[in-house]
């Protein structure tokens, strides 16, 4: 009997790996640096790239425009600090433009957003997630080792005017650090029509990690049915997203929990990365990674860049370590990758 081929590295199809898992997400780091130095994502004194190294948005653009037809349909844009890199409107611009691509997001920590929102939302971008761990300037400078709490605020009110929607925050949840922080922030989201999302905080930053540091979903859970409101799964959330998604009985918002250390949801990750100096990652923990950057600043053609991409993809492991004594962690911390 002639079985029908279905896929293979160097073949044609979707861009599948050896679990059967189709890869229609990018993430692209446009920048290693930061206007803050949050302790679990990033060291205090850090040499950042050189900018000769980092990706420009016609390199960025190129491999889009080549990924685009293997699949990939949506697009986040993350850092370091995206807001960073000077005229960022422009790429998400140029992004939103290539066939095929019919969505890009951006997670950004806020800060310099008030200025920002408006154009960004003016040049196609429409979600948007926005970190902030705490409500209180004395724990943001704790956690961030900088100032900068009235401004991320400033910036969640600029995202509102400019029409996103859903604005999503993002909070990592970590053990006597930010546990205190969960039903302040739930309260605020709620109040601003915000969807609040926690991630469990995993070992990708600078820091030591401890599994005991970890604030576990089901702890946030339980604060938020006691101190806030009653909660029920949500009906309509997609089963590929990494946040399980929670509803208010009452109706009054959603509430997503990244448990990526203690439900990890490697089975069904759609993720592929492009760090800001051009190397792809096949998942936020890899160990291997494959330089494009001279691929994409050469005279390699679209198809030979395709084949690269597929043969990363296929080779993807299974999921992360975390919770086996096998886990290695990267030596990228996750500036340098792109969360
Ligand atoms: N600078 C932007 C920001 O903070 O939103 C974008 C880059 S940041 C690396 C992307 C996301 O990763 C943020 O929401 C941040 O809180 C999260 N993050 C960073 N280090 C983390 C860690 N060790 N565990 C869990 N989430 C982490
Ligand atoms: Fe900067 Fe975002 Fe990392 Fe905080 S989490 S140091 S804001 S890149």
């Amino acid at each position: 009997m002639n079985l029908p081929t279905i896929n293979n590295s160097a073949g044609a199809g979707p861009l599948l790996d050896t679990f059967g898992r189709v890869h229609n997400n990018l993430r692209i780091s446009v920048t290693d640096r930061c206007n803050l130095r949050c302790t679990y994502c990033m060291p205090e004194e850090v040499t950042f790239m050189d900018k000769q190294e980092l990706l420009t948005f016609e390199e960025m653009a190129r491999f889009v425009e080549i990924v685009a037809p293997l699949g990939i349909d949506k697009i986040r844009l993350t850092g370091g600090e995206p807001l960073l890199r000077r005229d960022l409107p422009r790429l998400v611009a140029m992004l939103c433009k290539i066939p095929g691509i019919r969505d890009v997001g951006l997670t950004t920590n806020g800060i310099l957003l008030t200025h920002l929102a408006q154009p960004l939302f003016d040049a196609g971008l429409r979600r948007i997630n926005i970190s902030l761990d705490t409500l209180d300037p004395e724990r943001f400078r704790q956690v961030s080792r900088r100032d900068g709490l009235d401004k991320v605020l400033e910036g969640i009110q600029a995202a509102k005017q400019a029409g996103f929607e859903p604005i999503k925050i993002n909070a990592v949840s970590i053990r006597s650090i930010t546990e205190h922080e969960v039903v302040p922030l739930a309260n605020f989201a709620r109040a601003e029509g915000l969807e609040m999302r926690f991630i469990e905080y995993m070992p990708i930053g600078a820091d030591d990690w401890e599994r005991e540091k970890v604030y576990f979903a089901h702890e946030i859970l339980e604060q938020i049915e006691q101190h806030v409101a009653p909660l029920a799964p949500a009906k309509n959330y997609d089963p590929n997203a990494p946040a399980m998604e929670f509803d208010y009985v009452d109706g009054r918002g959603r509430v997503g929990i990244i448990a990526s250390v203690s439900r990890p949801f490697c089975m069904s990750c759609n993720r592929v990365r492009l760090t800001a100096d051009g190397k792809l990652r096949n998942c936020l923990f890899a160990l291997k990674e494959v330089d494009l950057k001279p691929m994409l600043r050469g005279s390699a053609t679209p198809e030979e860049i395709a084949t690269i991409v597929r043969g990363n993809i296929w080779e993807k492991w299974e999921g992360h370590e975390i919770n086996t004594a096998r886990f290695v962690k990267p030596t990228r911390t996750m500036h340098t990758i792109g969360g």
